[in-house]
């Protein structure tokens, strides 16, 4: 078999171009750790490899600080270590902390990266980051774009952004909340897909109401995204059993994951709604 061509540009635009030339015979790499899992289960490597770990400025991790609080920028190239041990990301954003230390092994975690980790679409960082509402930046060929998270990762075709585009950044808002939870189920510690993660955040208005909730969902072969209608059901509500109770049989109703050859989409939904309320209720450890 020829070996592929390993690209290694120091800048955003020369990655951006070098895939542009060689289109789907190219493919950015990262930590490199997903691509391997996809080789090594007989998918094609690409002629051309374009290496993003010698572009300085996307393993860069900030805070930023403006008028009304701060956010933290994570470069996509970062790795999840680095994530993990940021003080400003373990003071601020422990809901990532604990999902970041629940991805793989530590040796992996010193080379996969936050932007691969979102860019594969199935990633067990999603849902925390869906529920923490993050923006993602991408460039395009001409100007650096930057949409919630949500938005990016609506089309998983070929041509969609999730696929064709450079992911550049993700910033996170610092989120005022009074309740966060994630928990990642698996059949092992190491490398296996999750068979589900779940995700949530609200806030506890002066009325002692449920405000912003948001609530995710991920792991396996499903597609990360959050449950609007559950949300929806939530605002504004005074946390209760018997709220608990309705919003457990709606998660039921609602939630219709896929099976696999290891666990059924009964297990998964079952479980699924016991953890999301176990997170809300504040029992979840
Ligand atoms: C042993 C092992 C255990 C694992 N355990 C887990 C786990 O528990 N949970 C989990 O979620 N995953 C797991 N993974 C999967 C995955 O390797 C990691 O999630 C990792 O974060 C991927 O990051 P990477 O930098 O290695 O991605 P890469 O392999 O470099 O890339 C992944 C995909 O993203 C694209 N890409 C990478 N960076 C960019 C960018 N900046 N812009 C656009 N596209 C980009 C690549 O083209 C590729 O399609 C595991 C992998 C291994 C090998």
């Amino acid at each position: 078999m020829n070996e592929p061509m390993v690209w290694s540009p120091k800048k955003i635009e020369d990655a951006w171009e070098i895939k542009q030339k060689y289109g789907s015979n190219a493919r950015y790499i990262s930590g490199g750790t997903w691509i391997q899992l996809r080789w090594e289960s007989g998918e094609p490597v690409p002629r051309h490899l374009i290496n993003l770990g010698n572009i300085n400025e996307m393993s860069q991790i900030r805070l930023r600080t403006n008028g009304n609080g701060f956010s933290i920028i994570m470069g996509a190239a970062s790795t999840l270590s680095a994530c993990l041990n940021h003080p400003d990301i373990q003071k601020h954003w422990p809901i990532m902390v604990n999902a970041l230390g629940g991805i793989a092994s530590p040796a992996v975690r010193n080379q996969a990266t936050i932007g691969g980790n979102l860019s594969f679409g199935y990633g067990d960082l999603i849902p925390a980051l869906l529920v923490l509402d993050a923006l993602v930046t991408w460039f395009d060929g001409k100007q650096y774009v930057t949409d919630k998270l949500i938005n990016f990762l609506k089309n998983t075709n070929e041509s969609s952004t999730l696929v064709s585009n450079l992911l550049t950044e993700i910033l996170l808002p610092k989120a005022i909340v009074t309740t966060t939870f994630y928990k990642k189920i698996g059949r092992r510690e190491a490398f296996s897909p999750s068979i589900l993660t779940v995700a949530g955040t609200y806030k506890l208005n002066s009325n002692n109401e449920i405000d912003q909730p948001r609530l995710a969902l991920g792991g396996g072969e499903e597609l990360p995204h959050r449950l609007f209608l559950v949300e929806d059901m939530l605002q504004g509500q005074v946390p209760n059993d018997a709220l608990w109770k309705r919003v457990h049989a709606k998660i039921l109703e609602l939630f219709e994951p896929c099976s696999d050859r290891f666990t059924s989409s009964q297990y998964r939904k079952e479980v699924a709604a016991n953890l999301l309320i176990a997170g809300l209720s504040g029992s979840l450890v």
